[in-house]
């Protein structure tokens, strides 16, 4: 109410009457929210949104065992005390059902889908700087045209499919987790195969197992995964919960990753080997993150802290997987434990225990040679299934701008810019030469707990706007020189870590999308306390980085 009375004294439209001052892509948790606060400023938008509904990753990824790996009582949006009383998690890490349906309840509760239009994927946006406005061009052809535009595409959002010889032939139905079906699949009594073993496999695999005949699960590269420790949320805990959120959120706003998990301020080897495996076995009985986020300061950055944290995770394979030889399969070699976003698990490693799992060792044992109408052929042999599932992630963070022909002014693309796909931003929320546009969780923003990192780049923006109507300015983009300042600390960020070493999609790496093969810097991998101050300091002192007209 008071932001509303203050914004009729400050508030001014950015387009005509009857036109809309701004377009969001996306009605994920960030298209869902940013539509919120621009309506709290008076300004009127139109969500385009690719899916039938609200959601995001909670729309499209409905793949059996999908959940998060946050807590879901540090997940929820926190910008609504009310809100965030009436809702009650089921579970400390949220199926994708009861997270879908949060979701729909915030969209309902706030009236979000008026502005919405479903089904529309935005194909092009373009910049016209006669009337300094965006227009929108959809797949079907329609078109729109605001003086803002703000992307809320998700940075997993971009399905891959893998790109193998014959991928299209296989008879049977082929799924991927991104795109799952809305009606369950019906595994009972199935030969099915699974190609990839990222985050969303090791999340399916003992799902899907339980209810194939047979499960043949085909590794080029094993992942370090450590166990999740699901617990349903009693009605007197939820009560419990909702008292502390004050205290909870706080705690999540002062960690690096907005986890609820703090790094142990002690290294790695300042403690005895005694206290060191006992702190590790302590972690790894425990739920959550705490084993990647919360561990020694030093595992992410020093190599040989890491292959200690490293040996621990393998031990704890070889106990759990009962045949040396697939135990053995399941250990990463390339890569040390946490230096790619550790999946959280609920029985991954015992699903190899069971009689129809099969493990094959595409990278090499047997190479993938291609898929065929009944199947997978390897070097060795044509494997015959019922149901497929190219569980091959995402192009993680720009993938959905690559599929999005944005032009600046002049007709500059955003590729033309970011060159090799290396974004070039200020703090991660405006591209370099492209006016008016705001990107919500864009590249170089901080990540970790994302709604956390969502939430700071809405209000952020939104005060960035609100500055503009205050201002009677229509126009805004970040200078060169704090583009070139602010790409240059997330590299600098980035630099010591182990992650940066490895491929993986928070390194923008993905073999089955042509030209990115090579590592780039996709997030802030600082503090995002760090990250935090340093954009309320750019609002503060009145962004100056940003020139306005
Ligand atoms: C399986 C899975 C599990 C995850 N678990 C966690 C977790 O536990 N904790 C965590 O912090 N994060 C997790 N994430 C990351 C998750 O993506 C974020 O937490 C969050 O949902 C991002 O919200 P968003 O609105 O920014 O993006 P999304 O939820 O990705 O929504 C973006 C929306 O934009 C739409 N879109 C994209 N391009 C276009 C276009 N051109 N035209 C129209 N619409 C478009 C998409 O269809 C999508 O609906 C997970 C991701 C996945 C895939």
């Amino acid at each position: 109410m008071e932001i509303m009375q203050d914004v009729q004294v400050a508030g001014r439209r950015f387009a005509g009457a009857g036109e809309t001052d701004a377009i969001i892509i996306g009605a994920g948790i960030s298209g869902m929210f940013m539509l919120y606060r621009l309506r709290e400023l008076g300004l009127t938008s139109r969500v385009f949104e690719a899916g039938s509904d609200v959601g995001g990753t909670w729309y499209w990824n409905r793949y059996p065992g999908a959940r998060f790996d946050s807590e879901s009582w540090t997940y929820g949006y926190s910008f609504s005390k009310e809100l965030m009383q009436e809702w009650d998690w089921k579970e400390h890490f949220s199926p994708q059902p009861d997270t879908l349906a949060y979701l729909n309840y915030v969209a309902d509760k706030f009236d979000l889908r008026r502005d919405m239009q479903f089904d529309s994927r935005v194909k092009s946006a373009h910049w016209n700087d006669a009337d300094n406005r965006w227009t929108v061009t959809l797949e079907s052809g329609e078109q729109a045209s605001a003086p803002l535009l703000f992307t809320a595409m998700g940075v997993l959002s971009s399905p891959t499919l893998p790109a193998i010889p014959g991928r299209d032939s296989f008879a049977g139905p082929t799924y991927h987790p991104g795109l799952w079906p809305h009606e369950k699949v019906d595994f009972t009594g199935k030969r099915v195969g699974i190609i990839g073993t990222g985050a969303t496999a090791i999340q399916a695999i003992p799902e899907i197992a339980k209810e194939a005949k047979q499960l043949t699960v085909f590794q080029r590269r094993p992942n370090w995964a450590a166990p999740l420790h699901n617990a349903k949320i009693g009605k007197e805990e939820m009560e419990a919960i909702k008292a502390r959120y004050d205290e909870i959120y706080a705690q999540c706003r002062a960690t690096a990753t907005s986890f609820i998990h703090n790094a142990d301020p002690r290294g790695t080897f300042e403690v005895s080997p005694e206290e060191r495996e006992a702190f590790w076995e302590k972690l790894y009985a425990e739920p959550g993150f705490g084993i990647w986020v919360g561990n020694f300061r030093d595992i992410l950055i020093d190599e040989k802290a890491n292959a200690e944290i490293s040996k621990f995770i393998a031990k704890k394979i070889r106990e759990r997987v009962k045949d040396p030889k697939v135990a053995e399969l399941l250990v990463p070699k390339d890569h040390g434990f946490g230096t790619r976003r550790v999946p959280l698990e609920s029985g991954y490693f015992e699903a190899y225990n069971r009689d129809n799992v099969l493990l094959v060792d595409i990278m090499k044992d047997q190479p993938l040679e291609c898929i065929t109408p009944k199947g997978v052929k390897t070097s060795k042999q044509e494997y015959e299934f019922d149901i497929l599932i190219y569980s091959t992630g995402f192009d993680g963070v720009t993938g959905a701008f690559d599929r999005v022909d944005f032009r600046g002014p002049g007709g500059v693309r955003l590729g033309d810019i970011w060159v090799d796909g290396q974004p070039r931003t200020f703090l991660g929320m405006l591209a370099e030469g492209f006016p008016n546009l705001l990107m919500v969780l864009g590249p170089h923003t901080a990540r970790g707990n994302i709604p956390h990192g969502i939430e700071h780049c809405v209000e952020w923006q939104t005060g960035l706007v609100r500055f503009m109507q205050e201002h009677g300015y229509t126009r805004v983009e970040a200078r060169p020189e704090a583009v070139a300042d602010w790409t240059n600390t997330v590299l600098k960020a980035s630099e010591r870590l182990l992650s940066q070493n490895v491929d993986s999609w928070q390194t923008g790496v993905n073999r089955n999308v042509e030209g990115r093969l090579v590592r780039r810097v996709l997030g802030y991998n600082g503090h995002a306390v760090t990250y935090r101050k340093k954009t309320d300091e750019v609002a503060a002192q009145g962004y100056k980085e940003l020139n306005f007209r």
